[in-house]
């Protein structure tokens, strides 16, 4: 299940370049081009999937066995033991490539980039919220 127009797919079916790292039966990982510190990963399935909510869970499992490899491959050559992992789902969560994928991102000291920055519930909402996940599940 592959789609023509998607750059990833292209990448799989080594229609354009790509610095590929590892390859198996369900998942490839390649450089991403635009690293937020060298050795920056991208860990894709190799069936076309959007995003977290049409990838099969199966899959996702395959993902995260590729996602522990490229971690530790990533502390033993580089030999960084700061990494963080991420998954833009849905273009509001600033997914702009629509061919589900996980970033592994070494962390280096001082690099710049910044975390999340929590904000606070209000009275009672956080009950609400876990409640509504709760049903859902
Ligand atoms: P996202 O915002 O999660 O959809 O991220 C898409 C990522 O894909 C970005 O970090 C891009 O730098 C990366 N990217 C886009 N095109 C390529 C490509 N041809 N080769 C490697 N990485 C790419
Ligand atoms: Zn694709």
């Amino acid at each position: 299940m592959n789609t023509t127009d998607c750059i990833f797919c292209k990448i799989i079916a080594g229609e354009i370049p790509a610095d590929k790292v590892y390859e198996d039966e369900h998942t490839l990982a390649f450089l991403d081009i635009m690293p937020i510190n060298p050795g920056h990963t991208l860990v894709i399935p190799k069936n076309h999937h959007e995003n977290i909510f049409t990838l099969p869970q199966e899959t996702l499992g395959h993902m995260m066995k590729t996602i522990k490899k490229i971690s530790m491959a990533i502390k033993e050559s580089l030999h960084i033991e700061n990494i963080n992992l991420g998954m833009n789902n849905g273009k509001i969560a600033g997914q702009v490539v629509f061919h589900a994928h996980v970033h592994v991102m070494p962390r280096i000291e001082n690099d710049g980039h910044i975390l999340w920055h929590g904000k606070p519930y209000g009275a009672g909402e956080s009950a609400k919220i876990a409640e509504q996940l709760k049903k859902a599940l």
